[in-house]
């Protein structure tokens, strides 16, 4: 299997290359096309040149060619691949390149021949004669002048490399050649480095999360990759380091709660039936009752637990169906009208008979647990209130409030504001944080308010 790291250094060597092959490639073809172009120009304009030249060694006064300067020019031009012959007005011949030197017209022949298959210039070449006849008098366009000669000028056409031209195309190639070269190299060193920079993080996290499956939850990814995705990335695993933490933390609460919690009704009932059975105590009418009394306790603590258990799983299953919920708070007032009315409470339920979408029996635990809560803590001739509109439900009391220290954490698992007195009328410090289970298993949010003294307030929202 091909690693990340390979993968990218491999995609961005080939797209460097390809890119800096086609760049090559068209630049080539353009400077060649133009160069050609410009080659045939330069030629046909040295030719003109010369054949000006020798035409300025025609005495027009003597009728005569001068042959010595004649000579010169042509050895010149020659070297430079131009053949040139000179006839006078009888067409016989003043110069000639090839009767001078005929072995050495043929060297440079030869010599331009293999340049240009040497290059492969594109373009067919052939010896191309051009011919200036040469007019005695001040003009050549004057008709009436005479005929003083003709220059003929041989040379390769449409137009042939001169060492130079070929030197410019070699250094062009090279250079080519150089900038290719360079950037390949270039971007070897940039796929590696980016390639490293990208595949480092992921190789990372995949440890990382290895890690946390074999229980490592501490472990984290601390560095930023200051790149986008590469960082949600990261931080996706921290997060659920973090998820995984908590929950351990939990758990392990959990267990030393719930040992605290049974350890006082469970220590309470053995050491009564321990003096009991010693003959220390009389098993009195009274000392049975405080027995029984903590083991209902702790069925209670057992049944709340259950009950927790439940509405924290993650599959909880909701029934959920149309419910009046004024009407469900009505039933459920009414199953504490005894408390209520030992307590001469004021209960009024308040609101529109809208329906609701709500798994009924499971609401009725929410609206029974808060009941019950305000019901506790609301002195005798107080009054309690709930509320319900479409969505949310809201219960308030004028109890003794709740201190703005312990309001965070009521919601937390065995948490209680008084423990020592919540213990005694039987409270486990479980009721509101089933409550917020069922609600949060509805899509729902419950907030407490509380002012102490005067009364709480717990609203149930987006239900
Ligand atoms: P418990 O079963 O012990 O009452 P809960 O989880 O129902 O536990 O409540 C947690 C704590 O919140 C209680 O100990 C109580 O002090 C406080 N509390 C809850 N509801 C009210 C209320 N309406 N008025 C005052 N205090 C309240």
């Amino acid at each position: 299997m091909k690693t990340l790291r390979s993968r990218i250094t491999l995609s961005i060597l080939l797209m460097v290359f390809g890119t800096v092959f086609i760049l090559s490639l068209l630049l080539n073809t353009v400077i060649r096309y133009r160069f050609n172009d410009y080659m045939e120009k330069v030629e046909k304009e040295r030719s003109d040149f010369i054949a000006q030249q020798l035409s300025s060694y025609y005495n027009s006064f003597s009728g005569t060619w001068d042959e010595g300067a004649i000579h010169g020019i042509g050895m010149f031009a020659l070297y430079d691949g131009y053949f040139v012959r000179v006839t006078n007005a009888n067409g016989k011949i003043v110069w000639d390149a090839w009767n001078h030197d005929m072995t050495l017209c043929a060297e440079i022949m030869d010599e331009i021949t293999e340049r240009m298959n040497e290059r492969h210039i594109g373009a067919e070449v052939e010896l191309v004669s051009v011919e200036y006849p040469i007019y005695s008098g001040r003009s050549t366009d004057d008709k009436s002048t005479i005929l003083a000669g003709t220059i003929t000028i041989q040379y390769y056409g449409p137009f042939f490399l001169s060492e130079e031209a070929a030197w410019f195309l070699d250094t062009l190639n090279a250079v080519l050649l150089i900038v290719g070269g360079i950037s390949l190299v270039v971007s070897i060193i940039i796929g590696l480095l980016l390639a490293r920079r990208i595949a480092s993080p992921v190789t990372k996290s995949a440890e990382i999360a290895r890690s946390i499956a074999s229980g490592d939850y501490k472990i984290r990814f601390e560095e930023k990759t200051k790149m986008r995705e590469l960082d949600d990335l990261t931080e996706s695993i921290n997060h659920l380091a973090d998820g995984l933490l908590e929950q351990e933390a939990l758990r392990k609460r959990l267990t030393a709660d719930v040992a605290h919690e049974l350890r006082t009704p469970l220590s309470a009932i053995s050491a009564h039936l321990e003096a009991m059975s010693d003959g220390v105590w009389e098993p009195t009418k009274e000392r049975l009752l405080s027995c029984y009394e903590e083991s209902v306790r702790l069925s209670k603590l057992v049944s709340d637990l259950e009950k927790l258990a439940v509405a924290d799983n993650e599959n909880f299953n909701l029934n959920l169906a149309p419910v009046n919920l004024k009407k469900l708070s009505e039933n459920t007032v009414a199953t504490f009208e005894r408390e209520i009315k030992e307590k001469e409470l004021k209960v009024s339920v308040l609101g529109s008979e809208t329906e609701v979408m709500l798994d009924a029996g499971r609401f009725t635990q929410v609206i029974a647990n808060l009941l019950h809560n305000a019901i506790k803590h609301t002195p005798k001739g107080g009054e309690i209130k709930i509320t319900v509109t479409s969505g949310a439900f809201t219960i308030e009391d004028t109890g003794e409030g709740i201190p703005e220290k312990d309001l965070p954490y009521i919601f937390e698992r065995f948490y209680r504001v008084d423990p020592s007195r919540s213990r005694e009328s039987g409270g486990t410090g479980i009721g509101l944080a089933i409550a917020k289970a069922i609600v949060k298993a509805h899509g729902g949010d419950i907030i407490a308010t509380s002012q102490e003294g005067k009364g709480s307030r717990f609203e149930v929202r987006n239900i």
